[in-house]
């Protein structure tokens, strides 16, 4: 059984770590917080204590119409700026949230649920290198083409409206922020309404900074409402999204009527291969860490466990030990390696998959629905399913919580068919002690990236999705690329 901290008792939780709730009334739009037009407000939940800690203002689409008049009036302006100036902003931007970062940690821990340790790691570092890449790369775009008698030059989409999910609910706002000023864009965002209180220390950050009135703008507010009248609206030229395929589809459809362009980071159900020459105890442990990341709430997750026959057994026992010693509870205690799901309904989705797999025919390694959790907070206990069948439920959907599939495969070929039978294809990993095997392999899966005998994370690296993973690239290079339009002059 996992050892487990009780949040709603955890000294730390509630006193001196749980700030006072956070009151945000405005919304940033043309260089200042202004009032929302309507009076709808949004409760922040801390999903560890199931308590109220923050509201926001529920914005319509007359606030988002108002912020995308600002974005436009701010566009031409900025996307004449030198490139090195739109750099010299960006830095003075990361500077001002490199002070914030255990203000973010701390604010995701809480209103996310994220371990304090891993959220100062992830969940604040990782936006703070991204946005960093990104000052390098602003300073220097791609150079003009002569091809022929042509000259090729690149220049800013125009207002891009960004829209993203709760699970790292900074970096995906930083993701698609950063390349779009780079670029020369300037940006309308709507983010997760189950996590928006940590966007507000970015518009902090952002005035502090000095950033020109309108270059980016916030409207906080829910998917259906707000999200919605952002995608459709006709002042904005490109929408960037993360979050679901299912929300994906509809964004799409509401761009297509204006052909606006549209990038998707969406699902994914990656297989992490785990071939009889590799290091196994190595692959099974990192492997496990990966699938349980933010408690299994990471798109690129490795939540297929694919080992050749000859080491299944093995396999399925180290990975049924790592899950069962990881300690789930209180966010803010450090020994803690899983925190909570981020709300009631993801709880209940999750414990769902897990009925339907054992119904499916899984077999239970670890975990389960009787594990003990703490009383308070959505928690689910880290689960390893084993003898999981390719096709059924709980190989084939995103689950989204501390679950992950193990299957058995015969060959190379064998893998690769287990690992490409999925609508999804976002990421993957390969273990092998021969690299060019591994490698030859990572070729062979139909996905965005593989990472191979657990190489590292590089945030230049292209980040995005083949099949129904998405549409166009995020970070590094690519990313930028994505928010350029090409232009031929002949001569
Ligand atoms: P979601 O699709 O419900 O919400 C994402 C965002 O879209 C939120 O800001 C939400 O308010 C908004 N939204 C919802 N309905 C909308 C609508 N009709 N019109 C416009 N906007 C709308 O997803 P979620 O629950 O926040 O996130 C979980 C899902 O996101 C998972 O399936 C996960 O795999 C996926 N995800 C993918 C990536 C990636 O990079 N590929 C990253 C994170 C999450």
């Amino acid at each position: 059984a996992n050892p487990v901290s009780h949040p709603s008792r955890g000294a730390s939780m509630n006193s001196a770590a749980e700030p006072a709730p956070t009151y945000r009334t405005g919304f940033h739009i043309g260089g200042r917080w202004v009032s929302p037009l309507g009076t709808d407000e949004i409760s922040v939940e801390n999903p560890a204590t199931e308590q109220v800690i923050g509201r926001v203002p529920a914005g319509t689409a007359a606030d988002v119409d108002r912020a995308v008049a600002a974005a436009r009036a701010a566009f031409p302006g900025w996307a004449a700026l030198a490139p090195t100036e739109r750099a010299a902003h960006l830095e003075r931007l990361h500077r001002r949230l490199t002070a914030r970062a255990g203000e973010i940690a701390h604010t995701v821990a809480c209103e996310l649920g994220t371990p304090l340790k891993i959220a100062a790691r992830v969940q604040a570092g990782l936006p703070l290198t991204v946005l960093d890449s990104y000052v390098t790369l602003a300073a220097s775009p791609p150079e003009e083409e002569t091809v022929g008698n042509s000259l090729v030059v690149r220049e800013p989409v125009g207002v891009v409206g960004a829209i993203t999910p709760w699970n790292y609910p900074l970096h995906q706002v930083v993701a698609k922020v950063a390349p779009a000023l780079a670029a020369g864009c300037t940006v309308v965002l709507k983010p997760a309404e189950l996590t928006p209180l940590v966007a507000y220390l970015l518009f902090d950050a952002v005035d502090e900074a000095g950033l020109p009135p309108g270059v980016v703008n916030l409207v906080t507010g829910t998917g259906p409402v707000a999200g919605a009248a952002l995608a459709a609206h006709p002042g904005v030229d490109m929408v960037s999204f993360t979050g679901s395929t299912a929300t994906g589809t509809q964004i799409s459809r509401l761009a297509a009527d204006r052909i606006a362009r549209v990038s998707l980071e969406l699902g994914g159900k990656s297989a992490n291969i785990i071939f009889e020459d590799a290091d196994l105890a190595g692959a099974v442990k990192v492997g496990v860490g990966n699938a349980f990341l933010n408690s299994g709430q990471t798109c690129t997750a490795w939540t297929r466990m694919l080992v050749h026959r000859s080491r299944y057994d093995e396999a399925v026992d180290l990975a049924g030990k790592a899950a069962g010693g990881y300690r789930l509870g209180d966010p803010f205690d450090p020994a803690t390696r899983l925190g909570p799901l981020v709300s009631a309904g993801q709880r209940e989705r999750v414990r769902g998959y897990v009925e339907r797999g054992l119904a499916e025919g899984a077999r239970l390694v670890t975990g389960g629905l009787d594990a003990p959790v703490p009383d308070t907070g959505y928690f689910v206990a880290p689960t390893v399913l084993a003898d999981v069948d390719p096709d059924s439920t709980v190989a084939q959907e995103e689950i989204f919580g501390p679950v992950l599939a193990v299957i058995p495969f015969d060959d190379d070929d064998h893998a690769v068919a287990i690992a490409n039978n999925s609508k999804y294809g976002l990421a993957g990993a390969v273990w092998s002690g021969d690299q060019d095997r591994a490698v030859a392999v990572a070729r062979r899966l139909r996905t965005g990236a593989v990472d191979v005998n657990g190489g590292a994370f590089n945030p230049l690296a292209p980040f995005g999705g083949y099949k129904q993973s998405g549409v166009g690239r995020e970070l590094g290079a690519h990313g930028l690329a994505e928010f350029l339009e090409v232009k031929s002059i002949q001569r």
